[in-house]
C-alpha cells in the first residue's frame, strides 16, 4: 500500500470521520496530540531511507526510521532542528487495531533517525508498524515479536551478509522480502567504504572518514527500494564486520595499519555512530570509539543466537602482512592472537556453558573452519584475516561448542558459500579419531564477488570435513529450525548485473539434532 493512500485513509485508523478529516483537523482531533509547535516542514517526503525493525523479544521489538528528505544532503536536508515523529503499532495491515503508540523525537545529532523500543506486545505475534512526520506517513513495515520461553517448536530464519553496491544489485533482497521468515540475521559488510569505481552502479563519492561520509555511504545503500524491501518485511538482528569502518581493520589498526590510532579512532567512532544512526538495534548510541554490539537474544527454549562481533576487540593480523591472504606463519599460533578480546570470550564461553536451548547459534563474521586455499595440502595457503590467524582461539571456541546440545555457526565475510564440520583438535584427542563438535553454515554474499572460485573447487577437494564450497553464486540462506532439526537451503539469484533475477535452491543440507555435521538434504 503506497504511503500517499495511508495518508489519504487516515493515519490514526480510528473510524471513517476521523480518518476523511484534513490532516490537520485530523491531528487536533486525535488522543495522540503532536506538541503544539508545530513541525517544521521538510521540504520534501522524509521517508526516503524507509522503515526497519530489529531485536525482536518475547512482546518487543524496535523500529527505527531516519528523516532525510534530501538524504545526499549534509543532515539529510533536515533543519537543525529536533522532530516529533509519531509511530504507531498495529495488528493489522490497515491499522484498525492499533495496540501501541508514541511520539519520538528524531534529533540532529542522530541524523533524524528514530529507534523505539516498543514494549507490552504478545509474544510470537505479527505486528505492522509505521511513522508520520511533517503530516507524511511512512511505508508501512511488518514485524514478528519473538515466542517466549518454552513455547514454540519452529523457527524460521535466513542469514545474509556483504552487499557491495558496485557490484550488483539487491534482487537478492526482493526475494528475502518474500520469504515466511521469523527474523534476518546480518552478519556484517552491510556498507563498503571504498570509493567510487566501476560497477554497475556508482557509490555517491569517495571513502568516507568523517560522520558525514558514512552518513551519506549509508544514504546510498539505504535508498535501495529491494533492501528496504527486506526491511519493511522482516524483523532484523544485526552485526558488523570490516567494511563498515575500513577494510581488514583490527581493533585500533586501520586497513594496512597506516594511520595513527588516535585518527584511526575518531574514524572509527564515526563509523560506529552512523551503524547505529541506520540500524534498528536496541544498543546505546555510541558517543565515541567503543560500542558493545556482542549480545544475545533468545526464542524461547528453541533457540539462542549468539551474535559477536570479530573486529572491535582482535589483535593484529599475524605475519606482518596488510593483505589477508598468506602462508602459515608463528603469529597465527601466538597465545594472546584473539578476535573476541577476552571479555567476548569469556561472555561467549559461559553463555554456551549455561544455555538450555535445543539449539544455539554464532552470528559470526569471519569462517571459524579451518581452511587452506591452496590445492597443494603440503603448501597450505591461508586467509589471515579469519580464525585460521589467530590458531588457539579458534581451536578454543570449536572446544566451546561442544557443550551445548547443538552448535551451530553462521557466517559472512568470504563472499562464498561454505557447508563444513567443526571438529576437535588432534590434541584434544589423543590416538583417537577427530570428532565433530559443530557445524559452520556460510552464507555466500548478496552482490559482493569472490575472485576466484576455481581455487575452492581445487582446495576443497582434500579437505574432507568441508562437504560444500561455492564460490559463484549470490544470495542468502534460509534455515527451519525444529526440535528434531536444522534444515538450510542455499538460495541464489539468477544474476547481479541485472535488477529482474530469478531466486532458486541450489542446495539444502540436514543437522540432526544431537548429530553434528550437516548432510545433503
Ligand atoms: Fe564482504
Ligand atoms: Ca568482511
Amino acid at each position: 500500500m503506497a504511503a500517499s493512500e495511508l495518508s489519504r485513509r487516515g493515519f490514526l485508523g480510528l473510524g471513517a470521520g476521523v480518518g476523511l478529516a484534513t490532516a490537520g483537523a485530523r491531528l487536533a482531533r486525535s488522543p495522540l496530540l503532536l506538541p503544539a509547535r508545530a513541525a517544521p516542514s521538510l521540504g520534501g517526503q522524509p521517508f526516503t531511507l524507509g522503515v526497519a525493525s530489529g531485536e525482536p523479544l518475547p512482546g518487543g521489538v524496535v523500529l527505527w526510521t531516519r528523516l532525510a528528505p534530501d538524504p545526499q544532503a549534509t543532515g539529510g536536508g533536515m533543519p537543525a532542528e529536533p522532530v516529533p515523529v509519531r509511530w504507531e503499532v498495529a495488528r493489522d495491515e490497515r491499522f484498525g487495531k492499533v495496540v501501541a503508540h508514541g511520539i519520538a523525537r528524531a534529533r540532529p545529532d542522530a541524523a533524524h533517525s528514530v529507534h523505539v523500543d516498543v514494549r507490552g506486545l504478545d509474544p510470537a505475534r505479527e505486528y505492522f508498524y509505521r511513522f508520520v512526520a511533517d503530516d507524511t506517513t511512512s511505508p508501512v513495515g511488518r514485524t514478528r515479536t519473538a515466542p517466549a520461553s518454552g513455547s514454540r517448536d519452529r523457527l524460521r530464519f535466513a542469514f545474509a551478509s556483504c552487499q557491495d553496491y558496485e557490484e550488483g544489485y539487491y534482487t537478492a533482497h526482493q526475494h528475502l522480502a518474500e520469504e515466511d521468515v521469523d527474523v534476518v540475521l546480518w552478519l556484517g559488510d552491510y556498507i563498503y567504504e571504498g570509493g567510487v569505481g566501476t560497477g554497475v552502479r556508482q557509490h555517491e563519492g569517495p571513502e568516507p572518514t568523517d560522520l558525514e561520509g558514512y552518513r551519506r555511504r549509508y544514504a546510498t545503500y539505504k535508498s535501495d527500494a529491494s533492501l528496504q524491501a527486506a526491511h519493511a518485511a522482516h524483523p532484523w538482528i544485526t552485526t558488523w564486520d570490516d567494511h563498515e569502518v575500513d577494510n581488514n581493520y583490527a581493533a585500533d589498526r586501520s586497513q594496512r595499519d597506516d594511520q595513527p590510532v588516535d585518527v584511526f579512532l575518531a574514524r572509527r567512532a564515526t563509523a560506529y555512530r552512523s551503524w547505529w544512526e541506520h540500524h534498528p538495534v536496541r544498543l546505546p548510541a555510541p558517543t565515541g570509539p567503543d560500542e558493545r554490539i556482542y549480545r544475545r537474544l533468545a526464542f524461547g527454549d528453541l533457540a539462542s543466537f549468539h551474535v559477536l562481533d570479530t573486529r572491535q576487540y582482535r589483535s593484529d593480523q599475524p605475519c606482518g602482512s596488510p593483505v589477508d591472504i598468506g602462508v602459515p606463519c608463528a603469529g597465527q599460533d601466538a597465545p594472546d592472537a584473539t578476535l573476541l578480546g577476552s571479555a567476548q570470550r569469556k561472555w561467549l564461553f559461559d553463555g554456551l556453558k549455561r544455555s538450555r536451548a535445543r539449539w544455539d547459534v554464532l552470528a559470526n563474521q569471519v569462517m571459524l573452519t579451518p581452511v587452506s586455499f591452496s590445492p597443494d595440502p603440503a603448501n597450505p595457503v591461508l586467509n589471515l584475516d579469519q580464525w585460521d590467524g589467530y590458531k588457539q582461539e579458534q581451536a578454543a571456541v570449536t572446544k566451546a561448542l561442544a557443550a551445548p546440545r547443538n552448535g551451530v555457526v553462521l557466517t559472512g565475510d568470504i563472499h562464498s558459500s561454505w557447508v563444513s564440520d567443526l571438529v576437535t583438535a588432534a590434541s584434544d584427542q589423543a590416538g583417537t579419531e577427530p570428532r565433530t563438535i559443530a557445524t559452520e553454515l556460510v552464507g555466500t554474499s548478496i552482490t559482493s564477488s569472490f575472485p576466484f572460485p576455481d581455487v575452492i573447487d581445487a582446495a576443497v577437494a582434500n579437505q574432507p570435513n568441508i562437504k560444500y564450497a561455492d564460490g559463484r553464486n549470490h544470495g542468502y540462506v534460509r534455515c527451519e529450525i525444529t526440535r528434531g532439526e536444522l534444515r538450510a537451503d542455499f538460495r541464489y539469484v539468477s544474476g547481479i548485473d541485472t535488477p529482474d533475477a530469478t531466486i532458486r535452491t541450489a542446495r539444502s543440507f540436514v543437522i540432526e539434532d544431537g548429530a553434528p555435521g550437516a548432510k545433503p538434504a
